[in-house]
């Protein structure tokens, strides 16, 4: 963390602050010529040059970067030079010239410290003034076939148009000679610049770079500018004297122009936030892949802040290397090996999916990563969130991906409907926890809203009562402390045999109530239910399958922070355009994976083959755990025996549409309102409705779901019966209405769905999270596995299937 504590650099430079050695003897060439050319030399060219003292600093016959007066010795003598880089160095006249206080430049590097100070975390001193205030800018000449580079005067500044439409023209020509040359383009490149991308002259650095302007600056106020290699002095990170890094607390600061759903980097005190970076500290997977920034991590970090952040401003389009190069605002040599550095950090969060994502498609040549990324033929099982979001990566890495879908519709699990006059998911329809959540990404990018759920509930006995707010809270207290009682319990490593949950909290509430010598009242009872009904939904069953030791074990694990919202529009809506353009084929049920021999081969239940060098697998957990698929061979024992110690949950979710909206008035306009069961016989029973189309005129539509046992109870109804018993059950929350029949209404499948059989996972007893891992591992690097049963950190969710599919897109192409 680069915290507010002030500390010395974590690499300084020898000590500038000394007085020089003795001035250039007199008679020896340096004084007076500007500019160094043809003048290395003395009399006879005798004492032509000294070299760098700096160790291990190749510079022979350094010359003076920067040039500050007409003293300057240039390319020739002077007494002492001053290291910044094996290319870039100063004379012992330009150091004298700011240095001393009688000369003109003291008072400007006087007035630099002043702002440095006012910001900067490393004490400001004569080189960093020279880093971040006179070296020259290189640039590249924007003419096709030259992509020369060419340094501008010390001291001149750029900005982004510059950049953009910089020519050799513009640049520095005093490197052809004297005379004019008809094309600038013809002027030799300066030898510098190879020597620039030498993988050693990086040991020859002295500072990492101080990017100016840079667009990552707004995102990173509460860090010190120069601890996440930005300039301390940059217009935007510039703070008035006196004026410290205003930031205390976790929540970010809002970046205008940026959804605030976009948090891509940690805040200094901030922790456990899914899919955000320290902008200070290289992540393992970074190390692994950039391993030579491991020690010096600032010049990989100041690029990766960069990159994000201009991802995170402008994520409609793909973030070209070009793009980021016009943001690339740094003086020195430095910005040569910086742009060369790009094009592999780009690929690199391209590949991991933190950039260049979502809806995004057709890059600019077909291909966002090299050709040697392309492992051959890809074949995805399942047209779901996981097997789309592969699909759509791996499109756009450059492979030739083909999607077997076995139904006759895209989605899988999210599937809506819009026969009620409103969008009502039978599947997905919320999101939970919007910031950096990929779902948010998409909703910008497709201009799709996003609904916030309000937390407001009214609760209901069976009777139509209105059970009063200070009873709710005090049982869902104590269901909620239960919870935490049981994550006590489990610290106790003793435990290593697992028990259900269920179980567990009966026995938590047992020991609460002889403890304390409380009785519950039956209403207290009743909400007891209502709360486990939310909990069983939450896991697909009734709780005395659930593992009490891991049932939660995602929560370990940095989760998704912010607003839960609903989608009004649908999941649908995203993922449509998801496949936009995708290779996929509908009715193609597949029933075996042969993977025997270096050509795999899919086979449909119509006898199709499609052969492929690498398969992803996207189907429901409940579809492998049945063998519905024939692996070929089989698949190993250690992910046999995960399927089977994962659960695969269920629920039912029911829409109606009504003349009126006979609810309102008790509810107040609320999302939702919710009723406890009048016997624990008939929880799960419809135990929350959801108002659709809360204060609407025109639109009266309740959703409401089944869940735990009350699922398996009502599988061989009919639709009519299911609709029959809620009617009752609404009839009863409202004597005071007459309440009308709906005027249209569905009700969902899906345990009986023969490509689903199932909601979603959960933990059983005796399972662990790390089944989820298991599940997740390929089988020898040609069969993959997605799908929200694979996410051990997000399980269950939209969310975690489209992540475990932008994971298993990154392995293909990485393996
Ligand atoms: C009622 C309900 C409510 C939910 N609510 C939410 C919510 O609000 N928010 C949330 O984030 N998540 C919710 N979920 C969970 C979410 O829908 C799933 O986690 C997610 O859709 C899983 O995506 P997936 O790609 O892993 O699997 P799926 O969406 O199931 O996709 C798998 C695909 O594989 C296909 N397939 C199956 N067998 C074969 C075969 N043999 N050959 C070819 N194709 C095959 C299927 O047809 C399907 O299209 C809910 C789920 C349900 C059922
Ligand atoms: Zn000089
Ligand atoms: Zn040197
Ligand atoms: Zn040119």
């Amino acid at each position: 963390m680069s915290g507010r504590v002030k500390r010395k650099p974590e690499k300084l430079v020898e000590d500038d602050e000394v007085a020089s050695p003795s001035p250039a003897p007199s008679g020896t060439p340096g004084g007076g010529a500007k500019g160094g050319k043809g003048k290395g030399g003395g009399p006879g060219g005798k004492r032509a040059h000294r070299s760098c003292e700096k160790s291990r600093c190749p510079e022979k016959t350094p010359l003076c970067s920067i040039n500050a007066h007409d003293r300057c010795a240039g390319s020739g003598y002077t007494s002492r030079w001053y290291h910044l880089s094996s290319g870039e160095h100063y004379c012992n006249e330009c150091f004298d010239y700011f240095y001393r206080s009688h000369r003109v430049g003291f008072e400007q590097v006087a007035r630099w410290k002043r702002e440095w100070s006012c910001t900067g975390k490393t004490e400001p001193n004569l080189r960093t003034f020279m880093v971040d205030q006179l070296l020259p800018y290189w640039l590249q000449c924007t003419k096709p076939d030259c992509g020369k580079w060419r340094s501008l005067p010390s001291g001149q500044e750029i900005n982004t148009e510059a950049i953009r439409q910089f020519t050799c023209a513009v640049g520095r020509t005093a490197d052809a000679g004297e005379g004019e040359t008809a094309n600038p383009c013809d002027v030799e490149e300066d030898i510098r610049v190879q020597k620039t991308l030498q993988p050693e002259w990086l040991e020859t650095l002295l500072f990492p770079p101080l990017l100016k302007n840079s667009p990552a600056a707004p995102f990173l106020a509460s860090y010190f500018p120069d601890g996440v290699g930005l300039s301390a002095t940059c217009e935007l990170v510039k703070k008035k004297p006196g004026e410290r890094h205003s930031y205390s607390g976790t929540s970010n600061i809002p970046v205008t122009g940026v959804s605030p759903y976009f948090q891509p980097f940690y805040q200094p005190d901030e922790q456990g936030k899914a899919m955000c970076v320290r902008p200070d500290m290289m992540e393992h997977d970074e190390i692994q892949e950039f391993p030579e920034f491991t020690k010096e991590q600032q010049m990989y970090l100041a690029l990766r802040n960069l990159v994000i952040a201009l991802w995170s401003t402008s994520c409609k389009e793909f973030l070209t290397v070009e793009k980021c190069i016009h943001h690339l605002i740094v003086r020195g040599l430095i910005r040569i090996r910086c742009v060369q550095l790009l094009v592999p950090v780009i690929h690199f969060l391209s590949r991991k999916g933190l950039i260049n994502t979502g809806l995004l498609r057709d890059p600019v040549g077909g291909s966002l990563l090299p050709p040697e990324f392309n492992q051959g033929p890809v074949v995805i099982i399942g047209a779901g969130p996981a097997g789309l979001a592969a699909a759509r990566q791996l499109t756009n890495f450059g492979c030739q991906v083909t999607v077997l879908e076995a139904r006759d519709r895209i989605g899988g699990r999210v599937w809506d409907d819009d026969s009620l006059g409103v969008c009502v998911a039978k599947g997905a329809q919320t999101v939970n926890g919007c910031i950096n959540n990929p779902i948010s990404l998409m909703c910008e990018q497709a201009g799709l809203k996003m609904k916030l759920i309000q937390d407001r509930c009214h609760l209901l006995e069976g009777d139509g009562q209105l059970i009063d707010a200070s009873l709710d809270r005090r049982v869902d207290f104590h269901f909620n402390a239960m919870l935490d009682a049981i994550a006590e319990w489990r610290k106790d490593k003793t435990h290593t045999s697992d028990v259900a949950l269920g179980r567990k909290l009966f026995e938590m509430h047992r020991i609460f109530m002889e403890e304390t010598s409380l009785t519950f009242t039956p209403t207290e009872n009743r909400l007891l239910q209502f709360h486990i009904s939310n909990l069983e939904y939450a896991c697909g069953c009734n709780l005395s399958k659930v593992s009490s030791l891991h049932w939660d074990q995602n929560e370990t694990f940095a989760q998704f922070a912010g607003d839960h919202t609903l989608l009004p529009d649908g999941y649908s809506a995203i993922f449509s355009q998801l496949a936009e353009g995708l290779d996929i084929r509908l009715g193609q049920a597949v029933v075996s994976v042969d993977y025997s021999s270096k050509t795999t081969v899919v086979t449909t239940s119509d006898g199709k083959e499609y052969k492929a060098a690498k398969v992803l697998v996207t189907v429901p957990l409940a579809i492998l755990q049945q063998g519905l698929i024939d692996f070929h061979p089989p698949l190993p024992v250690n992910k046999q025996k995960a399927l089977q110690t994962l659960g695969a949950g269920t629920s039912e979710k029911i829409g109606m549409r009504f003349p009126r909206s006979f609810w309102a008035k008790k509810t107040a306009g609320a999302d939702y309102f919710g009723h406890t069961p009048s016997v624990e016989d008939r929880r799960g029973y419809f135990s929350v409705f959801y108002d659709m189309t809360p204060n609407s005129k025109e639109s009266h539509v309740l959703m409401t779901v089944l869940s735990g046992d009350a699922v398996e109870k009502t599988k061989d109804l009919t639709d009519e019966q299911i609709i029959a018993d809620c009617m009752e059950c609404l009839r009863g929350l409202f004597p005071e209405e007459d309440v009308p029949e709906p005027t249209s209404y569905f009700v969902t499948h899906w345990s009986k769905d023969p490509y689903a059989q199932m909601a979603y996972s959960y933990v059983k007893t005796s399972g662990h999270g790390e089944d989820y891992d298991t599940m997740a591992m390929d089988v020898s690097r040609t069969v993959f596995f997605a799908g929200e049963a694979t996410n051990r950190h997000f399980p269950q969710s939209v969310t975690g299937a489209y992540l475990s599919g932008v994971r298993e897109a990154t392995k293909i192409v990485s393996c």
